[in-house]
Formats: C-alpha cells, structure tokens, sequence
C-alpha cells in the first residue's frame, strides 16, 4: 500500500510510465549530485551573505508611505550585492516584473544619442518595445537611443568581428541575454559572457555590460557579474525568489548603474530613498534563502524531461547530456496533439488549479494559439512547475521550474502518462 509505484498509480501514472521514467532516473545520479553539490555552495554563499549583512527580525518587518530608512529593504539590497559580488543592489516590489527591471536598467543608463548594442542577437520578445525594435509608446528610440545587433554564428559562437565594427563611440552600453529564452540558440555558460565582456571591454573600456540573467540565477556557482558584468538583472518570480517572492524584480552592479536605474524607478533626487517594502520583505529574504535548492530542483526537472523525452525520439534542447546554463527546456513533440497532451499532463500535476484543463487561445503578441500549463501558487510565476507552447511547427512545448524535485518528477511522469493515453506515445514504446 504504501510503496510509491503505488502511490503514483493512485494518481493516475500507471505502471509502465513508472518504470520507464525510473529506469531513466537511474542514470541520472551523477548529475543530480552534480547539481545539488553546487546547490551546497550556493546555499552557503546567500547564508553568508545573509550573515555578514546581519539580517535580524526586524529587518522582516515592512514599511508604508515613503518607506524612509527601511532597514529590512535596505539590508536585502546589501545582502544581493553580496550574493552578486557587486558594489549595490536595487530589489524592490515596486518593479513589477522582469521587463521592467531590465527597462529601468536601460533607460537609467542610456542618454539621448547613446546607442545600445546586443553583440547575442535579438533581445527577450518583451524588450523589443522597450528598445523600440517594433515602434512602441516610450521606448528608448523615442528617446534618441538608437540601437544596433549583431546576431550570434551559425553554431551559436559570438561574431567577434561583426563586434567589433559595431562598437562606435556613441555605443554605451552593451546587453547580453543569458537564457536563450523562447529561441533555439544555445544558452551562454557564465565564462563564455566574461570572454564577450573581455573583448568589449578591451576595445571600448566604458561600455556598460549588462546581462539579462533571467532563469540563470544559481545554475552555475558564479553570476555574470563576477566575470566582469556591470550589472545583472532579474525577476524575483524566477530563480532568485525561490517559489515565494510574491512580485519584484532585481538588479545588482555598480553603484553608479544601480543609482541610475533607481532614478527611474522612483524619481531623481530620491532615487533608492524611498520605495516602501510593504509586507514583502519576509518572503523576499526566505525566498532566497531558498532559491540554490529550488533552482537544483529545476534543473533536475530540466535534465530528467530531457533525457526521458529523448529516449523516446523527440527532439530536445538542451539535449540529455549538455551541461546546463539555465532552467528552459525545450521538447518537440511533432504535433498539435502533443503540445496539448503535454501541458495537460503538466496541469495535472499542478497544486493549484489542477482540475483546470488548458486550452490553446491567442495570447497578444504571439502570431500563433498557445498553450499554457500553470498551476501556480504565485500567477504567472516560472520557477514553479509550468509549461507552454505555441501551436505551431515545430510545435515544441518550453518547460520549466519545480518548486520541489519531487513535485517536477510526478508532473513529468503525468505529462508522458498524458501523451501515452491520448496516443501520441505508444505504450509499447515503453516497454522495450
Ligand atoms: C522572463 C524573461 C524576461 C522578463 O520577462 P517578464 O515576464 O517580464 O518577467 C526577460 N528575459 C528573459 C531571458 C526571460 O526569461
């Protein structure tokens, strides 16, 4: 009664789906170890931050108003640019997302006449209107900030001398997505950004390097910034809030580019002065005292889905053995029906909302239907279990998060369970 193939089966994963995916596992131990060895060392550097900074209880209480001498707030900030290795940090409720972290970051920074270069190709979807990519209400072309790209080499290697022509004496700062996101390139490893932060820096010392670092936070046992980066940004409903940031976004760097960004977030001359932290604060601290383990659980997650989807001839990126620079994980299944039993099976498993079956609908900005599986604790938050894909050839399926191990393994079994009972994947195929 109480073994847990039983267990399982009792929620809906029958017997051959348990097994196949155990078999799996098995051969998996060395990378998981790897994984939670680097979850160790990441946990003890936020401890130590957190330490050093001396968080006390007072600093879990919030303010209200203007949110003068918030000693909860203004400690966090040390305890990140610690964690960072960066002179200052700025990690603040008021920043309602990733795009507007990575926003404040570009329009604090850049002046009328300043060109923004992107040496990885193009940009997040989001931040095309930010930069003015497509033409949008505000955008830093509005403001006289132009903007020049140079994509990435056929296999996924910086085009150093494409790079070089494109570095100007207006360029002033330098953006450099980590995650590949929603695209097909590869993800760049933290020592491959310092190399590109190396040669833009030799050939124009003050551009500002600014990485994107969205869904890289704790992957790898060093940050962009401490191979040179002058500022990283992120969301708090990513990695770095460990499932319990209820909002937020961060950027930790030097204290001129973090003063600047704050100067947008509230005004100038207030700067990081103000900015109450409400109830926040709390979850904030413990949601990154958490997040090394809950990033592991991810990419165990990642790597399990890969190599178990693989096995059955689908398409993956990263495939099986890659080593791993963030938490996406792109499957392709082939068909509509795929995509669909795939996020079926990952709601399924959701906490929240697992009754709820996901449809495909036409989300805006999206050329294509998309599905989502979601069942959040936190709307929309990514560094829980989820998956979503967009109707449409190759018709693959982007999956990520796990707030627990566990809780990814059961809803990557429940997503094959789904393709086994809806057809896509022969129940024989599981046998051999
Ligand atoms: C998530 C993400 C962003 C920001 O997205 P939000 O949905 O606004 O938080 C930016 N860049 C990358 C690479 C991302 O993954």
């Amino acid at each position: 009664m109480d073994n847990l193939k039983n267990r399982y089966a009792a929620m809906g994963v029958g017997e051959a789906v348990y097994e196949y995916g155990s078999k799996i596992l098995e051969k998996l131990k060395d990378r998981f170890r790897e994984f939670d060895e680097t979850a160790e060392y990441n946990q003890l550097k936020v401890l130590d931050a957190m330490q050093k900074c001396m968080v006390s209880e007072a600093c879990l209480l919030g303010t209200t108003g203007y949110g003068y001498n918030d000693l909860g707030r203004d400690t966090l900030e040390k305890v990140y640019a610690d964690v960072f290795h960066t002179q200052d940090a700025l990690v603040r409720p008021q920043i309602t997302c990733g795009t507007h972290a990575l926003s404040l970051a570009l329009s604090g920074n850049l002046r009328p006449g300043d060109e923004l270069l992107s040496p990885v190709g193009k940009p997040y979807d989001t931040l095309e209107e930010v930069i003015g990519i497509r033409p949008s209400r505000g955008s830093l072309s509005e403001y006289g900030v132009t903007y020049r790209q140079v994509d990435l080499l056929p296999g996924g290697g910086f085009d150093y001398e494409a790079i070089e022509r494109a570095i100007t004496p207006r360029t002033r700062l330098a953006t450099i997505q980590r995650s590949k996101g929603y695209q097909t390139r590869p993800t760049l490893s933290v020592a491959h950004i310092g190399e590109l932060i190396a040669f833009i820096k030799a050939k124009k010392p003050d551009v500002i390097c600014m990485v994107d670092n969205c869904y890289g936070e704790f992957v790898e046992r060093v940050e962009p910034s401490d191979v040179g980066a002058d500022l990283v940004v992120g969301s708090l409903i990513k990695n770095p809030g460990g499932g319990l940031a209820p909002i937020g976004g961060y950027l930790a760097g030097t204290k001129e580019c973090v003063e600047n960004a704050a100067c947008r977030l509230t005004s100038p001359g207030l700067a990081k002065e103000v900015g109450a932290s409400l109830g926040v604060l709390k979850d904030f601290y413990q949601g990154l005292f958490l997040a090394p383990t809950v990033t592991a659980s991810a990419l165990k997650a990642a790597v399990f889905a890969a190599n178990l989807y693989e096995s059955l001839g689908f398409a993956v990126v990263p495939d099986g053995r890659e080593s791993r620079h963030d938490i996406i994980q792109a499957v392709t299944l082939g068909t509509p029906e795929g995509v669909l039993a795939f996020c079926r099976g990952i709601q399924a498993a959701a906490p929240v909302d697992g009754h709820v079956t996901p449809e495909p609908w036409d989300m805006p900005g999206y050329d294509a239907q998309v599905v989502m599986a979601a069942g959040a604790f936190v709307s929309g938050s990514s560094i829980e279990l989820s998956a979503d894909g967009p109707i449409k050839p190759p018709y693959a399926v982007y999956f990520q998060g796990g707030l627990t191990w566990q809780h990814a393994k059961f809803g990557i079994m429940k997503s094959l369970q789904s393709l086994v009972e809806s057809g896509v994947v022969e129940e024989r195929a599981l046998l051999c």
